[in-house]
């Protein structure tokens, strides 16, 4: 059993919504009701949008993450990594239950998906910090 949401099988950015063309993200595939923890430490906001459904950013000084689709409203306010934040749904514009993140990175403003941001950016010097499911999906040890 998965131990954090990006553990779960990624279908594709598009495979999941009834719109496409959403832009960079990752979908995870997860049962609705999954714990979703925090990727970094960070604020914690919600919103709901059509498209997104419930969401929450969590945003530190570098990072601005997005997860979409969520069964609830999640907390707001100061959060630590690992922390369960929010659960899974099928909010907003979906085909089915999953979790939908993106990552804006501030300094250059560029938007990647999830697996970029762990492969590429969280990832570097810190790599024996992620689960090791998460370092298997991504390939590195
Ligand atoms: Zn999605």
């Amino acid at each position: 059993m998965p131990r954090y949401f990006w553990e779960y099988p990624i279908t594709g950015d598009t495979k999941r919504h009834a719109t496409r063309g959403v832009g960079p993200a990752t979908d995870y595939d997860t049962p609705t009701g999954t714990p979703v923890h925090m990727p970094i430490s960070g604020k914690v906001t919600k919103g709901w949008l059509s498209d997104t459904g419930h969401y929450i950013d969590i945003e530190n000084s570098t990072y601005k993450i997005r997860l979409c689709h969520l069964r609830a409203p999640g907390k707001t306010g100061w959060r630590l990594w690992r922390t369960v934040v929010a659960y899974s749904g099928a909010t907003g514009n979906v085909t089915g239950p999953h979790v939908h993140g993106y990552v804006i990175v501030k300094k250059t403003g560029r938007r990647v998906s999830m697996t970029e941001w762990l492969r590429d950016y969280v990832n570097k010097g810190k790599v024996s910090k992620l689960p090791y499911n998460t370092r298997k999906f991504l390939g590195v040890k």
